[in-house]
């Protein structure tokens, strides 16, 4: 897939004064729910209602979705509010149903597009068609496996594209339920500049307090829209209670966001600024927790020191550490100069850790 700039035209259409705003519930319940959140949601900045019908859950066992009749209730919303309707599909039957039942947007979701036989039979009973593909991220930080989910869909005539940024999952624990690792949709962005770019707050956080932040953080990325999980009664929802908020406080949330406009000189200067700056802070952070991680091997070696009885400062391995260091340094065009001074400093605070553990 080459850049292609007719790949935005969906969402210039929509000639929006604002990000695109997606919102409803994580899944559709009854048909009163679905009504009641699609007439709150009219009254904000929303342009399509979403909601899931088929749930595809890790763990059996958990609400799987109300199937084929919730598609019904979207239909009815739709007609009653006017707004756009989307949701998932996860195999070629969910796309012949929600075809059928004229939804706007369809989604493939985290678990779908780590597949690239269940991406290519959707894709495939898509052929040709003029309706709008959101492809979330697969849920390993995988760049390649979401891009050839989108290469999928553009070969099989689908051009009305568009990728949602969902986090993806760690085996450590964070404060995130699923890692943002921004350097992934920035990288995409970078390949692909024309392919609308949309956050979901609700799955990386998994929690209410820390959505504002992801969405403004994407906003200074220069994302496209938000997909945020909205529900009148977050906290008694049947899935995804936890990271849902209210239609009124997403609404609050979109004045309170700060919003870049795209004319003007001065104005794309300083908004290009502070999109650079906003990424050199992604890696700033990286960079920090990278040493924090260090730092904590570190700990671990200095209490198998202690027991072994063996000294601190072993200069054969510092040595080696360093030649390798200057050569990754020279790949990355990074001085020798530099590689010392970083890898000194590094070094003294990895012996100051080593020491506080065996004086312990
Ligand atoms: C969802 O949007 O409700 C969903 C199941 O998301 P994901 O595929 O990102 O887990
Ligand atoms: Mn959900």
């Amino acid at each position: 897939m080459e850049n292609d700039k007719s790949l935005r035209n969906w969402l210039n259409t929509m000639n929006l004064a604002h990000p695109l705003v997606i919102a409803g519930p994580c899944s559709a319940e009854t048909e009163e729910q679905v009504l009641k959140i699609a007439h709150q949601l009219k009254e904000t900045d929303t342009t399509v209602l979403r909601a899931g019908i088929w749930k595809p859950r890790t763990r059996p066992g958990n609400f799987e979705g109300v199937g084929a009749l919730g598609l019904k209730w979207l239909q009815k919303a739709k007609q009653e509010t006017g707004m756009m309707i989307a949701t998932e599909v996860a195999n070629a039957n969910h796309v012949d149903l929600a075809l059928k039942h004229d939804v706007d947007i369809l989604w493939v979701g985290a678990r779908t597009t780590v597949s690239p036989f269940i991406v290519q039979e959707i894709a495939e009973a898509l052929k040709g068609s003029d309706k709008i593909v959101l492809i979330k991220n697969p849920v390993n930080p995988d760049l390649a496996l979401w891009l050839g989910a989108v290469e999928r869909f553009y070969e099989s005539d689908v051009k009305n594209l568009g990728v949602i940024h969902r986090g993806f999952s760690t085996y450590e624990k964070t404060r995130y339920r699923n890692n943002p690792e921004w350097q992934i949709p920035i990288d995409l962005q970078n390949k692909f500049p024309d392919l609308p770019l949309i956050l979901d707050p609700s799955h990386i956080a998994g929690r209410r307090d820390i959505i504002f932040d992801l969405c403004q953080t994407a906003l200074d990325l220069n994302y496209d829209g938000l997909m945020v999980e909205t529900h009148y009664d977050p906290d008694n929802a049947w899935s995804d209670a936890d990271q849902q908020i209210t239609p009124k406080t997403l609404d609050q949330m979109t004045v309170d966001l700060k919003i870049r406009k795209q004319e003007g000189d001065e104005v794309e200067f300083k908004n290009k600024l502070s999109t650079l700056r906003t990424k050199i802070d992604v890696l700033d952070h990286q960079l920090i927790e990278s040493l924090g991680k260090r730092m904590k091997i570190a700990d671990d070696i200095g209490k198998l020191k202690k027991k072994n009885n063996v000294a601190i400062l072993q200069t054969k391995r510092w040595n080696e550490i360093l030649e390798k260091m200057i050569l990754e340094g020279e790949e990355n065009k990074l001085s020798e100069e530099f590689i010392l001074r970083i890898f000194k400093a590094i070094h003294q605070e990895s012996i100051n850790h080593q020491k506080k553990v065996i004086n312990d």
